[in-house]
């Protein structure tokens, strides 16, 4: 179990709750590190005295260093930084909470350096999947999903002694806010109405994500690179109460489920204290007050992008990396009302198809093919 860790992205979604697990298990915290929120990250600084406080924005971390003088953190500023977060010594466990792209070469930093990775960040397995999952198993360290429905599985999983046994894993998706209504209204959506989401309260970009189905699409990808599952065993349903978190299914016909309130301080907590399970702060289901639990197909006509994923995955080399570097360029446009919610598969299956075939990438290709991605979709916002 986890006793000492660094937080990346401190203080988004996951990051913010993250520090309220780690403070009802009275776990310390080495390193804590975020963009550009000087404030926010004083705040955490001074409740849990991390030895190093690191802004990627210079500016932002010259003003906490300034508002952390009186303590004995220390303040880096940079993206370099971020590795030096990312590889403290006396940390055991990394949560990798950063946003997109940014997050995979301080992943790959602190496995290099033989940590464990509490993993929210799922960009970084959609773009280097196989990268990481070898560097992992390379350092014998642990890649411990934080993603809700990667912890159910994880969670099914637990008694399972092969995994030649499991048949088919059933990610469950809550559909969006706009799972059900018409296309024409879908495409009249603004960022506005994308960002209520029914159920989880999220960053904006997963928001987005979650209204797209890329979000799913994404964890598709996550899944079949920490299963080791071939995409085609990988399903989806809607299931929009989101109590169901995620299901196994094994080849004799059981299926195993985990339930909760949605509430993302479980997946959390059980990355930090598996193997064990310990009374924590999270909310707790009252099935009697559920609504009452309901199984429906994607709709792949509405929602393009679970399938554009599936398809970047299939073609396998960059070509998630490049489904990833567009969404990202895309979701920002359609966060500043510069781009309509079809113009966002419309971009990246524009990105997908530019990327070259790469057999094996190296992490240089990787971010090559980020950049290009990003190039292209740009151009043709
Ligand atoms: P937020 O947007 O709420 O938080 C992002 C964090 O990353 C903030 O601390 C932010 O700092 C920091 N950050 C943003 N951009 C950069 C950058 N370029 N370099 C370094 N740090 C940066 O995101 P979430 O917490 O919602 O999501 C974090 C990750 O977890 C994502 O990969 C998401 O897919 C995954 N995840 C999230 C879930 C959720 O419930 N929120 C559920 C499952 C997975 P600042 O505040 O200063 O901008
Ligand atoms: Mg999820």
């Amino acid at each position: 179990m986890t006793q000492r860790l660094t937080v990346l992205g401190s203080t988004g979604s996951i990051g913010r709750q993250s520090l309220e697990v780690i403070a009802a298990l009275g776990l310390s915290v080495e390193g804590l590190t975020a963009h550009k929120n000087a404030k926010l990250l004083e705040e955490q600084a001074r409740a849990v005295h991390p030895k190093l406080a690191v802004l990627t924005d210079e500016a932002a971390a010259k003003d906490l260093a300034v508002r952390l003088a009186d303590t004995s953190t220390r303040v880096l500023g940079g993206k370099e930084a971020l590795l030096e977060a990312a590889i403290l010594p006396e940390a055991d466990t990394v949560l990798t909470s950063v946003v997109g792209i940014a997050g995979l070469e301080p992943t790959l930093a602190a496995i290099d350096a033989g940590k464990n990775i509490a993993l929210a960040n799922k960009e970084t397995l959609v773009c280097a999947g196989a990268l990481v999952t070898a560097a992992a198993e390379n350092k014998g360290v642990k890649l411990l999903p934080v993603d809700s429905e990667h912890s159910a599985i994880f969670q099914c999983l637990q008694g399972c002694r092969d995994r030649g046994e499991v048949e088919r894993l059933i990610l469950t998706a809550s559909g969006g806010p706009f799972y059900g209504l018409e296309r024409e209204k879908i495409a009249q959506m603004t960022c506005r109405e994308a960002l209520k989401h029914p159920n989880w309260d999220m960053g904006a970009k997963i928001t987005i994500d979650s209204a797209t189905m890329m979000n799913k699409g994404f964890e598709v990808i996550e899944a079949m690179w920490l299963y080791g599952l071939p995409l085609e065993r990988i399903d989806v349903v809607i299931h929009r109460q989101s109590v169901i978190h995620s299901l196994v299914e094994f080849r004799d016909g059981a299926v195993l489920a985990q339930l909760g309130a949605p509430d993302m301080r479980l997946p959390i907590q059980y990355a930090f204290t598996w193997p064990n399970r310990l009374s924590g702060p999270c909310s707790r289901l009252d099935l009697l007050h559920c609504a009452d639990l309901t199984f429906l197909p994607p709709d792949g006509e509405n929602f393009p992008c679970l399938e554009l994923a599936r398809d970047a995955a299939a073609q396998g080399g960059v070509k998630a990396a490049a489904l990833n570097g567009a969404n990202e360029v895309a979701v920002a446009a359609y966060l500043s009302d510069k781009i309509g919610f079809y113009d966002i598969p419309r971009l990246c299956r524009l990105a997908v198809d530019a990327a070259p075939v790469v057999e094996t990438p190296t992490l240089d290709d990787i971010l090559a093919a980020d950049a290009l991605a990003r190039a292209v979709a740009q151009k043709n916002l």
